[in-house]
């Protein structure tokens, strides 16, 4: 059986790029029946916070990611990883280091008088438990080999070799008993039988130590995949404007889920030229194989035209659900949810609206702005180009079209066109020179949906009592 995790540290938000790994690991895992497991890594104690846990797991629910059992805190696992260290230490692959400050110090600036990289000499590596000084709290660590190199052997990175004489004999145990994070993610994971590790390609040098564990301790090592990291449109890091941001960014933007997830599988993967791929197809397709080496470039553009592909192919009914549930969100949203909610009339005028609506908006938050007429309140306060269209001249139109459109019986596109336009033909003017103060009038802008939609998804009373406001 496949597993695989996701193993973020609380110390912020759900990254985009952390995103993207969870969905990587989801994907593989599911997409062969295997399981996906959640280990919070907040052994860090200082800058792990409760509110971070509660963004990773908001967001991934959100994006439609869920993990099998309940997610595992590696912090409240530091038992088990001191076992394991005492264990290595019986073993002889750990030692006990009693170094203390000022010799770890007097190391590190003879590395750098003589232009070398900092590195514990291993002066306690063979040394016996009997010379231990009094009163000096030790840490371990590993016995590192000195000779030869370690290789990983990466699905995404191909074989790379790690010199062993660059891998000193680092710390698994801290003085204070604290594990470290390089012998707490290998303790884990192997502990929640992870068979495959697919994460940022910023730990592929710790993959390199990690794999020393692993022997140390006679365990096989997962099938590992070090993906390359987002960069920006322009090849630089990811930067806040360009999209590094947390998921609920994305959500308050007004992205779809299911239009994120596809978003994101395609950065760095790519299944021939298919753009538009359903879940079911994500999971069909998806293989790490087919990752590249070179960095995948984050695109809002690309990100929004594909959005508003979605929103278009959805319907109506699931897109009115989508805006209900963006608008606690969005800036103002939830008053208006509110009103939505008390309000059956008004909650199915924006159902009727959504046709309309949708073939124009990139994102829920443009839907809920261009819907904003819907719930606008009268008389309606026209913004600056539509209050000029609401001139005297725009006025005298809006008059002679009242007249015409209360004599409408049956209130649909078809007879409020043809009343617009005998109108328009009567006082021998272009129908966009009604159209427009008409549009001004009923929604205070100078765009909205078809004009004729917004008449009838208004209704008649509302409809004639908008365009009354603006000629009394
Ligand atoms: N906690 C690490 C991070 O957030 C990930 C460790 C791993 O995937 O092995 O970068």
């Amino acid at each position: 059986e496949i597993v695989t995790r996701f193993a973020p540290s609380p110390t912020g938000f759900l990254h985009i790029g952390g995103a993207r790994t969870a969905l990587f690991n989801w994907l593989y895992a599911r997409g062969r029946g295997g399981r996906m497991l959640l280990r919070i890594e907040d052994t860090d104690r200082e800058r792990s916070t409760d509110a971070a846990i509660t963004a990773i797991l908001d967001g991934l629910k959100w994006l439609g990611l869920d993990w099998d059992s309940d997610w595992i805190s590696q912090y409240e696992r530091a038992e088990r990883h001191r076992e394991v260290a005492r264990e290595l230490v019986a073993a002889g692959k750990a030692y006990y280091c009693y170094a203390t400050q000022e010799e770890l110090t007097e190391m590190r600036e003879k590395a750098r008088a003589e232009g070398r990289p900092p590195r514990y000499d291993g002066r306690w590596r063979d040394r016996d438990a009997s010379e231990a000084p009094e009163g000096v709290s030790p840490v371990v660590r590993i016995k590192a080999p000195h000779d030869g190199e370690t290789v990983i052997d990466d699905e995404v990175q191909g074989r790379v070799s790690f010199p062993n004489k660059d891998l000193d004999d680092f710390i698994l145990l801290r003085s204070d008993g604290n594990p470290t994070y390089m012998l707490a993610v290998v303790v884990d994971d192997h502990d929640m039988g992870v068979t495959h590790i697919i994460r940022g390609d910023d730990h592929l040098t710790n993959a390199a130590r990690q794999a020393l564990i692993y022997k140390a301790m006679g365990w096989d090592i997962p099938v590992m995949s070090h993906i390359p990291l987002i960069h920006g449109p322009d090849g630089a890091k990811l930067s806040k404007r360009h999209g590094a941001l947390g998921v609920d960014a994305y959500r308050a933007m007004g992205y779809l889920p299911q239009a994120m997830r596809n978003y994101l599988v395609r950065l760095g993967w790519a299944h021939g030229d298919d753009e538009i791929m359903s879940d079911a197809q994500m999971l069909e397709w998806f293989d790490v194989t087919g990752i590249g080496k070179s960095a995948a470039r984050f695109d809002f553009v690309k990100l929004e035209a594909l959005n508003g592909q979605y929103m278009r192919s959805t319907d109506d009914a699931d897109l009115h659900a989508a805006l209900k549930a963006f608008l606690p969100y969005a800036e103002g949203g939830t008053a208006i949810l509110k009103r939505l909610d008390e309000d059956v009339e008004l909650d199915g005028k924006l159902l009727a609206a959504m046709p309309g609506l949708k073939d124009r908006a990139k994102t829920l938050a443009e839907l809920a702005d261009s819907a904003g007429y819907l719930w606008a309140e009268r008389p309606i306060a026209p913004d600056e180009k539509a209050a000029k269209l609401l001139d005297e001249a725009g006025r005298a139109v809006l008059k002679g079209v009242l007249a015409k459109l209360e004599t409408v019986s049956e209130w649909s596109v078809e007879a409020t066109d043809s009343a617009v336009r005998a109108f328009a033909q009567d006082a021998e003017v272009k129908l966009g020179k009604v159209a427009q103060p008409l549009r001004a009038a009923l929604t205070g802008r100078t765009t909205s949906p078809g004009i004729f939609d917004v008449l009838v998804v208004l209704g008649r009373d509302e409809a004639l009592g908008r365009i009354k406001d603006q000629i009394s």
